[in-house]
């Protein structure tokens, strides 16, 4: 045979992932304005509750005649838009990420340096959060039940807070001599708020001066801390990556940048005869519990809320027949081939940065174990809505088998008897204070959960 022929016939029968920035049809300027959007959202939203009330605040605006939402404890949000069909079309993504949590009994001084004990909240890298500007995020319950929401560190006139690291000249044998994993004592992850004295003759007067300050500007006593949640998240703005621009740094892409597209989509696609929903959960970094967790009941409420909207019968066969019937995208990310670690992958099911939104068919770890592991028919499905919608899309696997892994909330969703399938962007560093997402990447993730929400 001819080299022509052989030529055709491989462009006929093989398969090859294509860099976003080649395909002519995301231009390049619709997919640097999406990322301004984007950028703008995700330098805002840093914690869950301030995501919720951004994405809410959004809806109010842009609702459709036949739009609900169903909010949960201001952690969780549902965007619907009811269509006449059983069962929905959900793309569901998570908006809690890794971050340091204040504990309840946080204020101490010490050396006098007032500081705040911390819980790590999620799977950090402790090294990576030392001596990095950071800031405090979060609500204070009084005595009294009022509310007092608390933002310090995002304005650029606002102090920021930093956990101190040892300076190289003392560390050999409190550090360096150690395994990465065991130098870093997250009891040492204190951070510090203040060094000046309220009095010199005081006892604790550092510590006395930061209560002061706090009594002043918020109202709150040493003991409402107790009932606070005040998260440290990185104080640093979403910026571009390199000379061309085409990466995007920031906090908590995982996976607020899975919840922002799905938000775009649910506004811009065209309706559908079935409900399409965008539903934004917490507490998956930490195992999905509790009741704002994918293991909650709260997507069954949201279900009811939809059968009783729709005028059907509420009953334990409805909710069931709705579940059946509904296709569901995890939208969340996947771990992109790092350059400079690539034998932590499987080349040809590995995912790369640029090479657009990826499928991933199980996650879990060793033999699949924990793993939701979507059917041949429904990665059929999607694969056909993507190609058709001209989505630039690749399979990835979450690293080598028996290298590690790690799970999302598709098997939660899939123990209520629906499709789900794993779909969402590659990051570099994902789960450090500033991870790297791909502007091409984000474009077609959006485009893609456009054309889920429409197919
Ligand atoms: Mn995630
Ligand atoms: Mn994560």
């Amino acid at each position: 045979m001819s080299k022509k022929k052989n030529e055709e016939l491989k462009k006929k029968l093989s398969y090859e992932n294509k860099n976003g920035w080649d395909l002519s049809h995301s231009s390049k300027d619709k997919v640097f304005k999406f990322s301004e959007k984007y950028k703008e959202f995700i330098g805002k939203c840093k914690t869950e509750r301030e995501t919720v009330n951004f994405v809410f605040d959004e809806f109010e605006k842009k609702k459709k005649k036949e739009d609900i939402t169903v909010i949960n404890r201001g952690k969780n949000i549902a965007l619907i838009r009811l269509g006449s069909e059983n069962g929905m079309k959900l793309i569901a993504s998570h908006i809690d990420a890794p971050r340091i949590d204040i504990k309840q009994k946080p204020l101490f001084e010490e050396t006098d340096i007032a500081l705040l004990h911390t819980h790590y909240y999620g799977g950090i890298k402790k090294y990576q959060w030392f001596n990095i500007p950071l800031a405090i995020h979060g609500v204070v319950v009084k005595e009294n039940g009022e509310k007092t929401d608390i933002t310090i560190g995002e304005d650029d006139r606002d102090p920021v807070f930093v956990i101190p690291d040892l300076l190289p000249h003392l560390s050999h044998k409190v550090i360096d001599e150690k395994k990465v994993k065991e130098a870093f004592d997250a009891e040492k992850m204190n951070l510090i708020v203040g060094s000046i004295p309220f009095d010199k003759d005081e006892k604790d007067a550092v510590k006395l001066n930061i209560l002061n300050i706090l009594y002043e500007k918020y109202g709150i006593k040493e003991e409402d801390f107790i009932s606070s949640e005040l998260e440290i998240v990185p104080a640093l703005k979403p910026r571009d990556i390199g000379f061309d621009r085409g990466f995007i740094a920031a906090y908590a892409q995982d996976d607020r940048i899975c919840a922002y597209c799905s938000k775009e989509a649910f506004f811009d696609a065209k309706r559908n005869a079935k409900t399409v929903v965008a539903l934004m959960i917490d507490k998956e970094e930490i195992g999905s519990d509790g009741n704002t967790g994918a293991k909650s009941r709260f997507l069954m409420d949201v279900v009811i809320e939809i059968l009783k909207a729709q005028n059907r019968d509420v009953t334990f066969e409805s909710i069931g027949e709705f579940f059946k019937n509904s296709e569901v995208l995890s939208a969340d990310v996947n771990g992109a081939v790092n350059p400079m670690y690539k034998e932590v992958h499987e080349k040809d099911n590995a995912s790369y940065i640029n090479k657009g939104v990826v499928m991933t068919k199980f996650t879990g770890h060793g033999g699949k174990y924990m793993a939701n592991d979507a059917s041949a028919e429904f990665v059929g499905k999607i694969r056909k809505i993507f190609n058709e919608a001209d989505v630039n899309w690749q399979t990835g696997e979450l690293g080598k088998v028996d290298e590690g892994g790690g799970g999302t909330i598709a098997k939660y969703l899939a123990s209520w008897n629906m499709d789900v399938i794993d779909c969402g962007p590659a990051l570099l560093s994902m789960h450090s204070p500033y991870e790297i997402s791909s502007k091409t990447d984000l474009y077609e993730t959006y485009k893609a959960y456009k054309a889920f929400f429409e197919g």
